[in-house]
């Protein structure tokens, strides 16, 4: 029998997902596809994956006979959001069933402080910064990495939740007020040239797969725009590739990971050094959507082959390719023109399933393939544009 860290499930298992957005969703879409049963687990019903999947559980994570009687009903897990609490992880080993990637990634990438700490051992460039537990520490703190800076909670950020910035050395009493007065990280402010990121697989065996760097742009701390590939030079992309094969390895991850990186300007620092890691997401990644159509196995399958135990796929980009969401905001006039989107050929139209339209929330998101990334850009962007028209 094969050892239990080996172990791979065929087409015809059941997988597990602890979380039920739509991460989950595009997960259960491709199980479906290649013939595997999904069961998701969360605190929602009718929720994005539970859409999609063989089966839905809507019970709370804390309700341990809830968890064990999921974990008992599927052959391997994995999870489609970092705050899953811990135990969660231990009940299924309990049960001898595998998760993957394993509980200590989570644990880690639940505490950016946890997170930086595991990285900087490993001998990874990270952005400077210190850990804050008190108004006295962000005091001297900021003494030491100057203004501007970040303060961001160590737990439960994203996308730009739970963060201040910091402009000078006053006024930090509002800062540490703002974030909560919690155990915080604070960040220098990077002057990126640009925001860039690697979705990347790591199998069962030890193998890794990398999709090409891509670019990132946000408005208001959310991702907005994916341009695949990235427009840098090749050392840059061979050196990230670099660095997401040693986070992968050195958190031992089965499975895939985005790594998002502050890419700094050419002018600063010597090529193998303008790259910074912002932050890491132990999952299938916003940024890896665009493979749905433009790579030749997508980062959700990959995600299914990692964690089922199966050889990892080829993530070779197919075409040219932007993806663009689409948040809540679209629908404050209503809901938008689907049609003149679809106008455009080309477009190709991800919908979550959700049924309230929130500002800021993600929806669904539009890629674009053509030619060129900056034709898939501009016909990108028109189409959206042509949802609110
Ligand atoms: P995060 O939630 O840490 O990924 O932050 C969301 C976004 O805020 C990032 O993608 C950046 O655009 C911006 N940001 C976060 N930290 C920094 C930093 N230290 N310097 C400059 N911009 C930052």
């Amino acid at each position: 029998m094969a050892r239990a860290h080996l172990q791979s499930f065929p087409p015809g298992s059941t997988i597990g997902v602890f979380g039920s957005g739509q991460l989950g969703r595009m997960l259960a879409l491709e199980a479906r596809r290649m013939g595997y049963r999904l069961h998701t687990f969360s605190p929602t019903r009718n929720a994005p994956t539970g859409q999609i999947a063989d089966q839905e559980v809507a019970a709370a994570y804390d309700d341990r006979s809830a968890v064990q009687a999921f974990v008992q009903s599927v052959d391997v897990l994995t999870f489609e959001f970092e705050n899953v609490p811990a135990h969660v992880a231990e009940i299924a080993a309990a049960c001898g069933v595998p998760v993957r990637p394993a509980g200590h990634i989570l644990h880690a990438a639940q505490n950016r402080l946890r997170e930086k700490m595991l990285l900087a051992q490993a001998g990874l460039p990270l952005t400077p910064h210190r850990a804050v537990g008190s108004l006295t520490d962000l005091q001297s703190a900021v003494q030491e990495l100057g203004a501007p800076a970040v303060l961001k909670t160590a737990v439960f950020g994203y996308d730009g939740k739970g963060q201040a910035r910091i402009d000078s050395d006053r006024r930090l009493e509002a800062a540490w007020q703002a974030v909560g007065r919690q155990a915080c990280v604070l960040e220098a402010f990077v002057d990126f040239a640009s925001e860039v990121s690697v979705v990347a697989a790591r199998g069962v065996d030890g193998s890794f797969a990398a999709y090409p760097l891509v670019e990132n742009r946000h408005v208001n701390h959310i991702l907005d725009i994916t341009i695949a590939p990235a427009t840098v030079e090749p050392t840059i992309a061979g050196e990230a590739e670099q660095l997401a094969r040693q986070v992968l390895s050195a958190l031992d991850v089965i499975g895939v990971l985005c790594i998002e990186f502050f890419l700094l300007p050419a002018r600063d620092s010597p090529p193998a050094r303008r790259l910074l890691i912002n932050e890491i997401a132990p999952r299938p990644h916003n940024s890896g959507h665009w493979t749905i159509e433009g790579a030749v196995t997508n980062q959700f399958e990959q995600q299914l082959r990692a964690v089922c135990g199966l050889p990892l796929g080829s993530t070779e980009q197919t075409r040219p390719a932007v993806m663009l969401n689409l948040l809540g905001d679209l629908w404050q006039n209503g809901e938008p023109d689907w049609a003149a989107l679809l106008a455009y050929p080309a477009a190709k139209l991800h919908l979550y399933g959700k049924d309230e339209a929130r500002p800021g929330r993600k929806m669904g998101h539009l890629t674009m393939t053509a030619d060129t990334t900056a034709e898939a850009l501009e016909t990108g962007l028109a189409a959206r544009a042509a949802l609110v028209q």
